[in-house]
This record gives structure tokens, sequence and C-alpha cells, in this order.
């Protein structure tokens, strides 16, 4: 009798070593892209989704013999409905830890792009340096010395702290809970929020998207920046009043922004922001590395067959721990 393998479905190409994990014991679907129509035709008989997709009640229903929603990321609060998947007993799980360093780099690496306008340096030499009139460019400015506002000190804004001091930076944080490890340190202190938006030259967003954190960036905290502060976000999109933003950068309410997430993704080619000289944009890259994707691709597998075997996973997400008792495989 042929014995039917478990069907993981990946929204993302994964590592060979993680495949390699995964097809032990079940067939691996990557279906890559952002059609939810191409997704859903694989995921009617999926035992296992790896990936960052939209998870309601309209998407399980439609998923019967899922066991696992493995998010591909730490980001699963604005997308997996965590209380729907407990209720059908499926496992939330994530990938914490393994890309803080990594989604840090890059918020350092768009602090410098805004500070040193790299992106229209690199344009000048390309358009305009070789000829006998071209205008020289605006002065960039220092960016030790500054002070850096995070805005949500946890595992990534407690990296992007470290590296930021290693430039000299001073650095200021606001967060719902007091970080007592960051402050021991003599790492960062602790403003109220008000306090972190007035004192902040260069501010970046590390918080989840929940429903208190939704446009917590609006015009009223933007007017409080200063006119010659950066608004770096590393988090969700959602977390920023994106039009209320776009006013702010035309209307020189604060001197620039470097986006990695945006209130919609892709980012729609006619949004004001690819107009803007004033920013700086990447497409959702916050993790994106070979050795960063290596290690949430290792994570997802190994929580995707524990579950497939009947175990609990390792990397549950907080809201499920101790309240999931195990499916049936
Ligand atoms: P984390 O360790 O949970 O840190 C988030 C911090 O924000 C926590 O200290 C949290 O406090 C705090 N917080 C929650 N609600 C808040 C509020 N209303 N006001 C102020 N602070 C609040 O998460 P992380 O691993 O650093 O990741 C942060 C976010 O980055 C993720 O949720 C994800 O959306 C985003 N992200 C983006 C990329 C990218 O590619 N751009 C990659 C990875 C992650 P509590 O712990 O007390 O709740």
């Amino acid at each position: 009798m042929m014995v039917l393998r478990p069907k993981v479905v990946s929204q993302f190409k994964l590592h060979p070593d993680a495949m390699k994990i995964l097809e032990e014991v079940a067939k691996v679907v990557v279906v890559p892209g952002f059609s939810h129509e191409d997704l859903m035709a694989e995921m009617s008989d999926a035992d296992a989704l790896i990936g960052a997709a939209r998870v309601d009640e309209a998407f399980l229903n439609r998923t019967p013999r899922l066991k696992i929603v493995a998010s591909f990321g730490v980001g699963y609060q604005d997308r997996v409905d965590v209380e729907a998947c407990t209720r059908r007993g499926i496992f939330v799980t994530y990938t914490p830890n393994v890309l803080s360093g990594t989604v840090a780099e890059l918020t350092i690496g768009l602090i410098i792009c805004l500070a040193r306008a790299i992106p229209l340096a690199d344009a000048y030499v390309r358009r305009r340096w070789w000829r006998p009139r071209a205008k020289p460019l605006s002065l960039g400015v220092d960016i030790e010395g500054k002070t850096l506002g995070i805005l949500g000190l946890g595992r990534i804004g407690y990296e992007v702290a470290k590296r930021a001091k290693a430039f000299g930076m001073g650095i200021l944080y606001y967060d719902i809970v007091r970080n007592q490890k960051a402050e021991e340190e003599g790492l960062a202190s602790y403003v109220p929020f008000d306090e972190l938006l007035r004192a902040s030259d260069f501010l970046t967003i590390h918080v989840p998207l929940i429903p208190e954190t939704r446009k917590m960036i609006g015009e009223r905290e933007l007017r409080l920046m200063k006119k010659t502060a950066y608004l770096i976000n590393m988090a969700r999109g959602g977390v920023i009043d994106e039009e209320a933003l776009c006013k702010a950068l035309a209307e020189g309410w604060i001197a620039g922004a470097g986006l990695d997430v945006f209130a919609k993704e892709p980012l729609p080619k006619d949004s004001p922001l690819i107009k803007m000289k004033n920013v700086v944009l990447t497409p959702h890259i916050g993790s994106a590395t070979v050795e960063a994707r290596r290690r949430m691709a290792l994570m997802n597998a190994t929580d995707v067959v524990r579950v497939l075997r009947g175990e609990e996973p390792i990397n549950i997400v907080p809201e499920q721990r101790g309240r999931l008792p195990l499916k049936a495989s």
C-alpha cells in the first residue's frame, strides 16, 4: 500500500540544508511570489505552511489538514490570526533571535545612506559628475555624536543599539516595558514617547504591528520631530500613517526617511514616496541575507518536522505557549 507523504507548502525558496530536513519526511512544494490564488491552490491538502501569508478564518476554512503555520520571520502578529489557529489546534511558530543582527545591519545601512545621501551620490557619479559645470552635491551630516531614538527596544532594537553605540551615537529608547539589561549596560536610556520624538536626530522603529501600534507615528508625532531628523522604519508599514509621512517629507517637517516596509506591499508604482529624493527605499529585505535566511529556514524546518512527527514545536509563539494540545497527525 502506498503511504501518502505529508505536504509542506513554502512561500520562500528555502536553503538546501532546510530542504534536506523537510524532504526526509514530506513532499515540499514552493509557491513563490505574491499570488494568493496560486498559494491557495496548493493549500487544500497541505499539512504545513512555511511563509508570511495572511492566515485568517477564511484561509483556515480552506486548509482542513493544516497542522502548523511556520512564520518565516518574527512579525507574525499582523498576519496570522493566532487565536483562530489555536481554536483549530494548529501550531504557530516563528524565528526569533536568528535575524535580529541582520535587520540591525540594514537599519544602520539606512541611517548612513540618509546621513550621506548615498543613493543620490551614486546617481550623481553615473549621470552628472563628469559634466564640466556639474553642481556639487549638498553636504551630508555625521552620525557620531547624534541621538538615535529607538521605538521598541526588543530583540532587533537592542542589536541596533549595540551597533549604533560603536558609531558614537547617543541612544534613547521608548518601549512599553523598560529594558533593564540595556539600561544596566549603559547602552540606552529610557525616555517617554514624546521626548523620544523631540530629541531624536534619527528615529528608528522596531515595534510589532498590533492594534496599539497601528499608525503610532502620525501627523502629531511627525510634527514633534526635529526638522533635521530622519525616520527609519524596519518594522511594519502600518506603524506609520503613510499619508501623514508623505506630507511631512514633502513639506519639510522632517529631513527624510529610510523605509524597508510600507502600508501596502509591493509599494504601488504611483506612491508619492517613489519620486521623493529625501527617502531611501528598500523592498522589505530586513532579513534577506544568505546567512539569516538559512538560519530561519532551518528553524522553520525543524519545527515543521517535529509537528509532522507528532511532537511539539520548539519556537511556538508566546500567545500559544502552554495552551495547545497536540493534534493527532
Ligand atoms: P520584539 O523582540 O518583540 O521587540 C518589539 C519590542 O516592541 C518589544 O520590546 C515590545 O515590548 C515593544 N512594544 C510592543 N508594543 C509596544 C508599544 N505599544 N509601544 C512601545 N513598544 C512596544 O520583536 P523584534 O524581533 O525586535 O521584531 C520587531 C518587529 O520588527 C517585528 O514585529 C516585525 O514586524 C519587524 N521585522 C521586520 C523585518 C524586515 O524585514 N523589515 C524583519 C524582522 C522583523 P513587549 O515585548 O513587552 O511586547
